[in-house]
Protein backbone atom coordinates (compact mmCIF):
# COMPACT_ATOMS: atom_id res chain seq x y z
CA UNK A 1 0.00 0.00 0.00
CA UNK A 2 1.14 3.23 -0.58
CA UNK A 3 1.80 5.69 2.08
CA UNK A 4 1.35 9.96 2.17
CA UNK A 5 1.22 12.39 5.30
CA UNK A 6 -1.68 13.65 2.86
CA UNK A 7 -3.67 12.06 0.47
CA UNK A 8 -5.92 14.57 -1.30
CA UNK A 9 -9.48 13.71 -2.75
CA UNK A 10 -10.05 16.01 -5.61
CA UNK A 11 -7.79 17.43 -7.79
CA UNK A 12 -9.78 20.61 -8.75
CA UNK A 13 -8.40 24.08 -8.00
CA UNK A 14 -8.77 23.64 -4.55
CA UNK A 15 -7.60 20.22 -4.11
CA UNK A 16 -4.67 21.28 -5.96
CA UNK A 17 -3.86 24.54 -4.32
CA UNK A 18 -3.99 22.83 -1.08
CA UNK A 19 -1.51 20.13 -2.15
CA UNK A 20 0.63 22.89 -3.45
CA UNK A 21 1.13 24.13 -0.09
CA UNK A 22 1.02 21.12 1.61
CA UNK A 23 3.83 20.10 -0.90
CA UNK A 24 5.92 23.31 -0.44
CA UNK A 25 5.82 22.84 3.34
CA UNK A 26 7.77 19.42 3.04
CA UNK A 27 5.26 17.21 3.28
CA UNK A 28 4.24 13.84 1.34
CA UNK A 29 1.14 14.36 -0.90
CA UNK A 30 -0.69 12.38 -3.08
CA UNK A 31 -3.41 14.13 -5.35
CA UNK A 32 -6.23 11.71 -6.47
CA UNK A 33 -8.89 12.62 -8.89
CA UNK A 34 -11.51 10.26 -10.40
CA UNK A 35 -10.76 12.16 -14.36
CA UNK A 36 -8.31 14.70 -15.12
CA UNK A 37 -7.04 16.65 -12.45
CA UNK A 38 -9.10 20.29 -13.31
CA UNK A 39 -11.36 19.00 -15.66
CA UNK A 40 -14.26 20.36 -13.49
CA UNK A 41 -15.80 23.45 -12.31
CA UNK A 42 -12.17 24.83 -12.12
CA UNK A 43 -11.15 24.54 -15.69
CA UNK A 44 -14.90 25.76 -16.58
CA UNK A 45 -14.66 28.71 -14.55
CA UNK A 46 -14.88 32.21 -15.74
CA UNK A 47 -11.86 33.13 -13.90
CA UNK A 48 -13.38 36.70 -12.31
CA UNK A 49 -11.54 37.42 -9.18
CA UNK A 50 -14.70 39.23 -8.07
CA UNK A 51 -14.26 39.98 -3.93
CA UNK A 52 -16.59 42.83 -4.33
CA UNK A 53 -18.69 41.69 -6.87
CA UNK A 54 -19.30 38.57 -4.79
CA UNK A 55 -19.64 40.21 -1.38
CA UNK A 56 -23.08 40.89 -0.40
CA UNK A 57 -22.28 42.29 3.10
CA UNK A 58 -19.07 43.64 5.23
CA UNK A 59 -18.58 40.37 6.53
CA UNK A 60 -16.47 37.11 7.01
CA UNK A 61 -16.68 35.81 3.23
CA UNK A 62 -15.74 39.61 2.02
CA UNK A 63 -12.55 39.44 3.97
CA UNK A 64 -11.49 36.10 2.58
CA UNK A 65 -12.40 37.15 -0.89
CA UNK A 66 -10.32 40.45 -0.07
CA UNK A 67 -7.28 38.96 1.57
CA UNK A 68 -7.03 36.09 -1.25
CA UNK A 69 -7.52 38.12 -4.34
CA UNK A 70 -4.33 40.10 -2.43
CA UNK A 71 -2.71 37.00 -2.20
CA UNK A 72 -2.95 36.82 -6.59
CA UNK A 73 -0.54 38.49 -7.79
CA UNK A 74 1.80 36.38 -6.30
CA UNK A 75 0.57 33.54 -6.50
CA UNK A 76 0.19 33.96 -10.14
CA UNK A 77 3.95 35.24 -10.19
CA UNK A 78 4.37 31.91 -8.28
CA UNK A 79 3.18 29.87 -10.87
CA UNK A 80 4.66 30.91 -13.43
CA UNK A 81 8.21 30.58 -11.90
CA UNK A 82 7.15 27.46 -11.00
CA UNK A 83 5.54 26.12 -14.43
CA UNK A 84 6.90 28.67 -17.01
CA UNK A 85 2.56 28.85 -17.10
CA UNK A 86 0.89 32.19 -17.31
CA UNK A 87 -2.49 31.99 -15.60
CA UNK A 88 -3.43 36.01 -17.26
CA UNK A 89 -3.72 37.59 -13.89
CA UNK A 90 -5.20 40.82 -14.91
CA UNK A 91 -6.78 43.92 -12.04
CA UNK A 92 -8.89 45.25 -14.95
CA UNK A 93 -11.82 46.06 -12.59
CA UNK A 94 -15.92 44.86 -12.99
CA UNK A 95 -18.28 46.79 -14.03
CA UNK A 96 -21.89 46.10 -12.53
CA UNK A 97 -24.35 48.30 -14.47
CA UNK A 98 -27.68 49.40 -12.59
CA UNK A 99 -30.76 49.15 -15.10
CA UNK A 100 -33.30 50.51 -12.50
CA UNK A 101 -33.69 52.88 -9.51
CA UNK A 102 -33.48 50.17 -7.48
CA UNK A 103 -30.64 48.51 -9.16
CA UNK A 104 -28.54 51.90 -8.72
CA UNK A 105 -29.84 52.39 -5.11
CA UNK A 106 -28.57 49.01 -3.55
CA UNK A 107 -25.11 49.22 -5.86
CA UNK A 108 -24.76 52.70 -3.95
CA UNK A 109 -25.16 51.01 -0.74
CA UNK A 110 -22.73 48.38 -1.75
CA UNK A 111 -20.50 51.60 -2.71
CA UNK A 112 -20.83 52.64 0.61
CA UNK A 113 -19.82 49.80 2.82
CA UNK A 114 -17.15 48.62 0.48
CA UNK A 115 -15.36 52.33 0.39
CA UNK A 116 -16.06 52.04 4.67
CA UNK A 117 -14.39 48.87 4.68
CA UNK A 118 -11.46 50.66 2.81
CA UNK A 119 -11.90 49.20 -0.78
CA UNK A 120 -11.98 50.79 -4.06
CA UNK A 121 -15.65 51.43 -5.43
CA UNK A 122 -16.75 54.20 -7.90
CA UNK A 123 -19.97 55.58 -9.03
CA UNK A 124 -20.16 56.27 -12.60
CA UNK A 125 -23.14 58.37 -14.41
CA UNK A 126 -24.37 56.55 -17.97
CA UNK A 127 -21.79 59.10 -19.65
CA UNK A 128 -19.00 57.88 -17.86
CA UNK A 129 -19.97 54.23 -18.62
CA UNK A 130 -19.76 54.45 -22.05
CA UNK A 131 -16.85 56.44 -21.37
CA UNK A 132 -15.14 53.90 -20.03
CA UNK A 133 -15.99 51.20 -21.98
CA UNK A 134 -17.81 52.43 -25.32
CA UNK A 135 -19.53 49.27 -25.86
CA UNK A 136 -22.06 49.59 -22.83
CA UNK A 137 -24.98 51.26 -24.66
CA UNK A 138 -28.72 51.34 -23.53
CA UNK A 139 -30.67 52.39 -21.02
CA UNK A 140 -28.00 52.26 -18.52
CA UNK A 141 -28.90 54.33 -15.61
CA UNK A 142 -24.95 54.28 -13.90
CA UNK A 143 -22.44 51.26 -13.17
CA UNK A 144 -20.38 50.95 -9.83
CA UNK A 145 -16.84 50.39 -11.10
CA UNK A 146 -14.82 47.96 -9.03
CA UNK A 147 -11.30 48.51 -10.31
CA UNK A 148 -9.58 46.22 -7.70
CA UNK A 149 -11.40 43.09 -8.95
CA UNK A 150 -9.72 41.04 -12.01
CA UNK A 151 -9.92 37.66 -13.58
CA UNK A 152 -7.35 35.26 -14.58
CA UNK A 153 -7.72 32.21 -17.16
CA UNK A 154 -9.26 29.62 -15.30
CA UNK A 155 -8.01 26.54 -17.76
CA UNK A 156 -4.50 28.00 -17.40
CA UNK A 157 -4.79 28.13 -13.63
CA UNK A 158 -5.97 25.24 -13.82
CA UNK A 159 -2.84 23.88 -16.36
CA UNK A 160 -0.38 25.82 -13.84
CA UNK A 161 -1.62 23.70 -10.80
CA UNK A 162 -1.76 20.71 -12.68
CA UNK A 163 1.65 21.41 -13.67
CA UNK A 164 3.07 22.54 -9.77
CA UNK A 165 1.09 18.97 -8.77
CA UNK A 166 2.53 16.90 -10.82
CA UNK A 167 6.14 17.79 -9.95
CA UNK A 168 5.41 18.29 -6.19
CA UNK A 169 3.22 15.01 -5.69
CA UNK A 170 2.21 11.71 -6.73
CA UNK A 171 -0.75 11.98 -8.75
CA UNK A 172 -3.10 9.47 -9.65
CA UNK A 173 -5.82 10.54 -12.50
CA UNK A 174 -8.62 8.32 -13.34
CA UNK A 175 -8.94 6.97 -10.07
CA UNK A 176 -12.26 7.93 -8.25
CA UNK A 177 -11.72 7.33 -4.53
CA UNK A 178 -14.89 4.90 -3.27
CA UNK A 179 -13.74 5.47 0.42
CA UNK A 180 -12.32 7.00 3.16
CA UNK A 181 -11.51 4.71 6.76
CA UNK A 182 -10.01 5.79 9.44
CA UNK A 183 -7.45 3.11 10.64
CA UNK A 184 -5.20 3.53 13.82
CA UNK A 185 -3.86 6.41 14.17
CA UNK A 186 -4.10 7.53 10.33
CA UNK A 187 -6.61 6.90 7.24
CA UNK A 188 -7.19 4.58 4.58
CA UNK A 189 -8.36 5.99 1.57
CA UNK A 190 -9.90 3.00 -1.30
CA UNK A 191 -9.74 4.14 -4.81
CA UNK A 192 -11.44 1.94 -7.30
CA UNK A 193 -8.00 0.78 -8.36
CA UNK A 194 -5.56 0.92 -5.27
CA UNK A 195 -5.69 1.91 -1.85
CA UNK A 196 -3.52 4.26 -0.44
CA UNK A 197 -2.40 5.04 3.34
CA UNK A 198 -2.14 8.70 4.78
CA UNK A 199 -1.67 10.35 8.17
CA UNK A 200 -4.10 12.74 6.89
CA UNK A 201 -7.04 13.37 4.11
CA UNK A 202 -7.96 16.01 2.39
CA UNK A 203 -11.37 16.06 1.20
CA UNK A 204 -11.69 18.87 -1.68
CA UNK A 205 -14.29 16.30 -4.16
CA UNK A 206 -16.16 19.92 -5.61
CA UNK A 207 -19.72 18.85 -6.57
CA UNK A 208 -19.07 15.34 -5.93
CA UNK A 209 -17.79 15.52 -2.21
CA UNK A 210 -21.62 14.88 -0.71
CA UNK A 211 -21.73 10.73 -0.34
CA UNK A 212 -18.06 10.29 0.64
CA UNK A 213 -19.26 13.08 3.38
CA UNK A 214 -21.73 11.29 4.00
CA UNK A 215 -20.36 8.13 4.79
CA UNK A 216 -17.64 9.74 7.05
CA UNK A 217 -20.73 10.69 9.21
CA UNK A 218 -20.13 14.33 8.22
CA UNK A 219 -23.90 16.09 8.32
CA UNK A 220 -22.61 18.29 5.26
CA UNK A 221 -24.31 18.38 2.19
CA UNK A 222 -23.02 19.81 -1.43
CA UNK A 223 -24.94 20.32 -4.35
CA UNK A 224 -24.11 20.49 -7.93
CA UNK A 225 -25.20 24.00 -9.64
CA UNK A 226 -24.90 23.95 -13.12
CA UNK A 227 -23.43 27.18 -15.31
CA UNK A 228 -23.31 26.98 -18.45
CA UNK A 229 -20.89 29.72 -20.59
CA UNK A 230 -19.56 30.59 -23.72
CA UNK A 231 -16.90 32.22 -25.41
CA UNK A 232 -17.33 34.95 -28.75
CA UNK A 233 -14.68 37.07 -30.57
CA UNK A 234 -15.63 40.41 -30.91
CA UNK A 235 -15.46 42.09 -34.12
CA UNK A 236 -12.74 44.17 -34.54
CA UNK A 237 -12.90 47.74 -32.77
CA UNK A 238 -15.71 46.13 -30.17
CA UNK A 239 -13.67 44.54 -27.58
CA UNK A 240 -13.90 44.76 -23.65
CA UNK A 241 -11.43 46.62 -21.54
CA UNK A 242 -12.87 45.38 -17.94
CA UNK A 243 -15.73 42.41 -16.72
CA UNK A 244 -18.94 44.28 -17.34
CA UNK A 245 -21.52 42.29 -15.14
CA UNK A 246 -25.40 42.91 -15.99
CA UNK A 247 -28.03 41.68 -13.70
CA UNK A 248 -26.06 38.08 -12.79
CA UNK A 249 -24.80 37.76 -16.80
CA UNK A 250 -21.21 38.86 -17.07
CA UNK A 251 -18.94 39.41 -19.84
CA UNK A 252 -15.05 38.86 -19.41
CA UNK A 253 -12.59 40.20 -21.71
CA UNK A 254 -9.63 37.61 -21.78
CA UNK A 255 -6.19 38.34 -23.06
CA UNK A 256 -6.22 37.24 -26.51
CA UNK A 257 -9.49 39.67 -26.83
CA UNK A 258 -12.30 36.95 -26.62
CA UNK A 259 -15.03 37.51 -24.39
CA UNK A 260 -16.16 34.81 -22.12
CA UNK A 261 -19.93 35.14 -21.14
CA UNK A 262 -22.04 33.46 -18.52
CA UNK A 263 -23.28 32.19 -16.77
CA UNK A 264 -26.53 30.09 -16.07
CA UNK A 265 -27.50 29.20 -12.49
CA UNK A 266 -29.06 25.95 -12.57
CA UNK A 267 -29.75 24.29 -9.33
CA UNK A 268 -32.08 21.61 -10.46
CA UNK A 269 -29.79 19.85 -13.03
CA UNK A 270 -27.69 17.49 -11.40
CA UNK A 271 -25.03 16.49 -12.78
CA UNK A 272 -25.77 17.03 -16.23
CA UNK A 273 -23.13 18.96 -17.75
CA UNK A 274 -24.85 19.45 -21.44
CA UNK A 275 -25.25 22.63 -22.98
CA UNK A 276 -29.41 23.80 -24.03
CA UNK A 277 -30.31 25.70 -26.41
CA UNK A 278 -32.51 27.81 -24.44
CA UNK A 279 -29.38 28.48 -21.49
CA UNK A 280 -27.22 29.57 -23.94
CA UNK A 281 -29.76 31.59 -26.20
CA UNK A 282 -30.79 33.58 -22.69
CA UNK A 283 -26.91 33.83 -22.32
CA UNK A 284 -26.48 35.16 -25.46
CA UNK A 285 -29.70 37.79 -26.05
CA UNK A 286 -28.36 39.51 -22.26
CA UNK A 287 -25.29 40.05 -23.34
CA UNK A 288 -26.06 41.38 -26.58
CA UNK A 289 -28.24 43.57 -24.53
CA UNK A 290 -25.78 44.92 -22.52
CA UNK A 291 -23.12 45.24 -24.92
CA UNK A 292 -24.41 45.25 -28.94
CA UNK A 293 -21.24 45.57 -30.38
CA UNK A 294 -20.64 41.98 -30.06
CA UNK A 295 -23.35 41.05 -33.13
CA UNK A 296 -21.48 40.59 -36.22
CA UNK A 297 -18.27 38.43 -33.35
CA UNK A 298 -17.66 34.92 -33.95
CA UNK A 299 -18.95 32.32 -32.27
CA UNK A 300 -16.42 30.12 -30.37
CA UNK A 301 -17.74 27.24 -28.48
CA UNK A 302 -19.83 26.65 -25.12
CA UNK A 303 -19.48 24.57 -22.55
CA UNK A 304 -20.70 24.11 -18.49
CA UNK A 305 -19.47 23.56 -15.23
CA UNK A 306 -20.96 22.05 -11.88
CA UNK A 307 -20.01 24.91 -9.05
CA UNK A 308 -20.40 23.33 -5.60
CA UNK A 309 -22.73 24.57 -3.53
CA UNK A 310 -23.33 23.59 0.19
CA UNK A 311 -27.00 23.34 1.29
CA UNK A 312 -28.04 25.07 4.72
CA UNK A 313 -28.47 28.47 5.89
CA UNK A 314 -24.92 29.66 4.42
CA UNK A 315 -23.65 28.54 1.40
CA UNK A 316 -19.87 29.74 2.45
CA UNK A 317 -16.88 26.82 1.72
CA UNK A 318 -16.07 24.85 4.90
CA UNK A 319 -12.20 24.90 5.16
CA UNK A 320 -10.56 23.00 8.18
CA UNK A 321 -9.95 19.79 10.33
CA UNK A 322 -13.52 18.19 11.28
CA UNK A 323 -13.86 18.14 14.78
CA UNK A 324 -13.55 14.70 16.58
CA UNK A 325 -11.70 13.11 13.40
CA UNK A 326 -8.42 13.78 13.65
CA UNK A 327 -6.71 14.21 10.71
CA UNK A 328 -9.58 14.81 8.41
CA UNK A 329 -9.78 18.41 6.83
CA UNK A 330 -12.51 19.32 4.54
CA UNK A 331 -12.29 21.81 1.32
CA UNK A 332 -15.79 22.00 0.13
CA UNK A 333 -18.27 24.21 -0.88
CA UNK A 334 -16.75 26.99 -3.28
CA UNK A 335 -19.68 27.23 -5.02
CA UNK A 336 -19.42 30.46 -7.05
CA UNK A 337 -15.64 31.65 -6.31
CA UNK A 338 -13.40 28.42 -5.76
CA UNK A 339 -10.72 30.35 -8.17
CA UNK A 340 -11.19 33.50 -6.12
CA UNK A 341 -10.47 31.52 -2.92
CA UNK A 342 -8.28 28.85 -3.99
CA UNK A 343 -4.76 30.79 -2.88
CA UNK A 344 -6.16 31.33 0.60
CA UNK A 345 -7.89 27.91 0.33
CA UNK A 346 -4.49 26.28 -0.14
CA UNK A 347 -3.04 28.69 2.98
CA UNK A 348 -5.63 27.37 5.33
CA UNK A 349 -5.38 23.78 4.59
CA UNK A 350 -2.11 23.50 4.57
CA UNK A 351 -1.72 24.98 7.95
CA UNK A 352 -4.76 23.00 9.39
CA UNK A 353 -2.61 20.18 7.54
CA UNK A 354 0.33 21.23 10.08
CA UNK A 355 -1.68 20.85 12.83
CA UNK A 356 -1.01 24.90 13.18
CA UNK A 357 -3.79 27.14 14.85
CA UNK A 358 -6.15 29.33 12.58
CA UNK A 359 -6.31 32.75 11.93
CA UNK A 360 -9.00 34.61 13.29
CA UNK A 361 -10.06 35.25 9.34
CA UNK A 362 -10.37 32.14 8.57
CA UNK A 363 -12.55 31.01 11.79
CA UNK A 364 -16.03 31.70 10.44
CA UNK A 365 -15.10 28.69 8.22
CA UNK A 366 -13.44 26.38 10.09
CA UNK A 367 -15.08 23.61 11.06
CA UNK A 368 -14.82 23.55 14.77
CA UNK A 369 -15.91 27.58 15.05
CA UNK A 370 -18.41 27.79 12.16
CA UNK A 371 -20.83 24.77 13.23
CA UNK A 372 -20.45 25.53 17.12
CA UNK A 373 -21.31 29.08 16.57
CA UNK A 374 -24.38 27.25 15.23
CA UNK A 375 -25.18 25.84 18.37
CA UNK A 376 -24.68 22.42 16.21
CA UNK A 377 -23.41 19.47 17.38
CA UNK A 378 -21.09 18.59 14.76
CA UNK A 379 -18.61 16.14 16.42
CA UNK A 380 -18.48 13.33 14.02
CA UNK A 381 -19.65 10.61 16.26
CA UNK A 382 -19.18 7.92 13.67
CA UNK A 383 -15.84 8.40 13.55
CA UNK A 384 -14.64 6.75 16.63
CA UNK A 385 -10.84 5.44 16.60
C1 LIG B 1 -19.79 28.21 -15.14
C2 LIG B 1 -18.97 28.51 -13.92
C3 LIG B 1 -18.39 29.76 -13.78
C4 LIG B 1 -17.62 30.04 -12.66
N1 LIG B 1 -16.99 31.24 -12.56
C5 LIG B 1 -16.20 31.51 -11.50
C6 LIG B 1 -15.49 32.73 -11.42
O1 LIG B 1 -15.58 33.57 -12.30
N2 LIG B 1 -14.69 32.94 -10.33
C7 LIG B 1 -14.56 32.02 -9.33
O2 LIG B 1 -13.82 32.27 -8.37
N3 LIG B 1 -15.21 30.84 -9.39
C8 LIG B 1 -16.03 30.58 -10.44
N4 LIG B 1 -16.72 29.40 -10.50
C9 LIG B 1 -16.68 28.51 -9.36
C10 LIG B 1 -15.43 27.66 -9.34
O3 LIG B 1 -15.23 27.10 -10.61
C11 LIG B 1 -15.58 26.56 -8.29
O4 LIG B 1 -15.92 27.11 -7.04
C12 LIG B 1 -14.26 25.80 -8.13
O5 LIG B 1 -13.79 25.36 -9.36
C13 LIG B 1 -14.43 24.63 -7.20
O6 LIG B 1 -13.21 23.95 -7.16
P1 LIG B 1 -13.13 22.48 -6.58
O7 LIG B 1 -11.72 22.09 -6.67
O8 LIG B 1 -13.83 22.43 -5.27
O9 LIG B 1 -14.07 21.64 -7.59
P2 LIG B 1 -13.74 20.98 -9.01
O10 LIG B 1 -12.92 21.86 -9.86
O11 LIG B 1 -15.04 20.52 -9.57
O12 LIG B 1 -12.84 19.75 -8.66
C14 LIG B 1 -13.31 18.66 -7.91
C15 LIG B 1 -12.53 17.46 -8.40
O13 LIG B 1 -12.79 16.36 -7.54
C16 LIG B 1 -12.80 15.20 -8.34
N5 LIG B 1 -13.55 14.17 -7.61
C17 LIG B 1 -14.84 14.24 -7.20
N6 LIG B 1 -15.18 13.13 -6.54
C18 LIG B 1 -14.09 12.33 -6.54
C19 LIG B 1 -13.83 11.04 -6.01
N7 LIG B 1 -14.75 10.35 -5.33
N8 LIG B 1 -12.61 10.52 -6.20
C20 LIG B 1 -11.65 11.20 -6.89
N9 LIG B 1 -11.85 12.43 -7.40
C21 LIG B 1 -13.05 12.99 -7.22
C22 LIG B 1 -13.46 15.65 -9.63
O14 LIG B 1 -13.13 14.77 -10.71
C23 LIG B 1 -12.90 17.05 -9.80
O15 LIG B 1 -11.75 17.08 -10.63
C24 LIG B 1 -17.47 29.07 -11.64
C25 LIG B 1 -18.03 27.81 -11.80
C26 LIG B 1 -18.78 27.53 -12.94
C27 LIG B 1 -19.34 26.14 -13.10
Amino acid sequence: MRAYDVVVVGGGAIGMASAREMARAGLSVAVIDRGRLGGEASSAAAGMLGAQLEAHAPDAFYALCRESRAMYPSFADALFEETGIDVEWVENGILQLARSEGAALALRERMRWQRAAGDEAVWLEPEEVRELERGVVGDVLGALYLPRDGNVHAPRLSAALRACVASACDVYEGEEVVAVEPVGAGWRVRGAREVYAAERVVVAAGAWASPLLRALGIPLEVRPVKGQMLAVRPPRGAGLCRTVYDAGTYLVPKRDGTVVIGATEEPDAGYDKRNTVDGLAALLAKALDAVPGLRGGEWLRAWSGLRPRLTGDSSNPVIGPWPGAEGLILAVGHFRNGVLLAPITGRIVASAALGRAPEDLWLPFWPQTRFAARGGDVRADTLER
